[in-house]
């Protein structure tokens, strides 16, 4: 990976040393053999990297002028309720959806907010006792909705499926199909309550993939109270498939119960899971989803994804888009929030078609901004 900094010293500086001169991330506490693993890696095969994030909607054009929660709102077909009630969500994530409990309801909420400026949605719902979102009733109104508005995108929270289901699915017209895949019994026993097997994650993951539908598996690190368990199976499930895209996630357990407490998962931990994701999948869009825990342990989780060579973040630390710049990444912003949930970055990689921000006007945002003045100064800009 070459650096584009204007120093020559910066440019034989090791990563460590790029990472303790960006101000924002002073007092972050990166392993130094961990940096220095993922530094001699040599993952120079992903230059560029995309952040998604809302902090730059300042100078959004009035092309851009849509982008932001309503653009891309979640539906739950079940509302608030869910029969597993897995130990990390209790169904809470499903809260602040915009219920859609009929097809006819679904038809309703989806004229409302293309009205509102949605381009597309999140279609989920809770489970039943085997992790299946009982979507039958909805095909036809999804068939309907595109039909009628092609461009508008549905993202679907699958679950589990079979091959009639997954087929369903996308002659319905899914756009992107998305599942989390869980590598270790004990978590699927134990954190979500449930009688399915490690196989059943993979069979349908396999019905998923073999459909037309973009798929984009999403793997919970620290799913097993905060610890990793099942992750590097979940990783060889993935490898297995071939999907459009990875999101990685990290544990936010807001709603753990008292007696089964989540511990914050171990960023090093994190980071090396997020080299090995990258050196198993090279080839596949790594992206790092929203959900991750704040504070300090969230700067150093995204300082190793960018070391590990990720292709895309959602709401980057403070820091971190500079830290990319100053490790010579081929920076992109994308001033959205919600584009990895609906997995539209999964067509913007794939056509190099995602929204652009000139990255002279990023830095001049992230310079008026009193904690970042003259943070970039003397980097020249790729800003294609
Ligand atoms: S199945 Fe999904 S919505 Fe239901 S509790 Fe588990 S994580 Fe939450």
């Amino acid at each position: 990976m070459s650096h584009r900094t204007s120093s020559s010293s910066a440019v034989n500086a090791s990563w460590l040393d790029i990472a303790g001169g960006v101000e924002p991330l002073d007092g972050v506490d990166l392993d130094a053999v961990l940096v220095t693993r993922i530094e001699r890696a040599n993952l120079a095969m992903q230059p560029r990297i995309n952040f998604y994030t809302p902090t730059f909607k300042s100078y959004v054009t009035s092309e851009l002028a849509g982008c932001g929660k309503s653009a891309w709102p979640a539906v739950s077909i079940t509302g608030g309720e869910c029969a597993l009630a897995c130990d990390h969500c209790k169904a809470k994530i499903l809260e602040p959806m915009i219920p859609a409990p009929t097809p006819e309801a679904l038809w309703r909420v989806v004229n409302e907010q293309m009205a509102q400026g949605a381009q597309g949605m999140l279609l989920t719902g809770g489970s039943n006792h085997r992790n299946e979102v009982e979507y039958d009733a909805y095909y036809p109104v999804v068939r309907r909705i595109k039909d009628a508005f092609p461009a508008f995108r549905i993202a679907l929270h699958t679950a589990l499926v079979d091959e009639r289901i997954a087929g369903c699915m996308a002659d319905a017209g899914i756009d992107a199909a998305m599942m989390d895949v869980i590598g270790a019994q004990d978590t699927i026993a134990q954190v979500y309550h449930l009688k399915r097997s490690v196989a059943d994650f993979e069979r349908s993951l396999e019905c998923l993939t073999a459909t037309s539908m973009k798929v984009v598996p999403h793997i919970v690190i620290g799913l097993h109270y905060g610890r990793l368990l099942g992750e590097w199976e979940a990783l060889e499930i993935v490898a297995r498939h071939q999907p459009a895209a990875l999101v990685l996630v990290v544990v936010m357990p807001f709603y753990a119960p008292a007696q089964r407490p989540f511990v914050t998962p171990d960023a090093r931990q994190v980071g090396r899971f997020f080299l090995d994701a990258r050196r198993r999948l090279p080839h596949t869009p790594l992206l790092l989803g929203c959900a991750r825990p704040a504070g300090r342990i969230k700067a150093e989780i995204d300082s190793y994804a960018v070391m590990a060579g990720l292709n895309g973040i959602a709401h980057p630390a403070d820091g971190v888009v500079e830290l990319a710049v100053r490790l010579g990444r081929d920076v992109r912003v994308t001033p959205a929030c919600c584009s990895i949930a609906v997995g539209d970055e999964v067509m913007a990689l794939e056509q190099d078609a995602g929204i652009r921000v000139d990255l002279r006007d990023l830095i001049a945002a992230e310079r008026a901004r009193p904690r970042a003045t003259g943070k970039l100064a003397g980097i020249p800009i790729v800003a294609s």
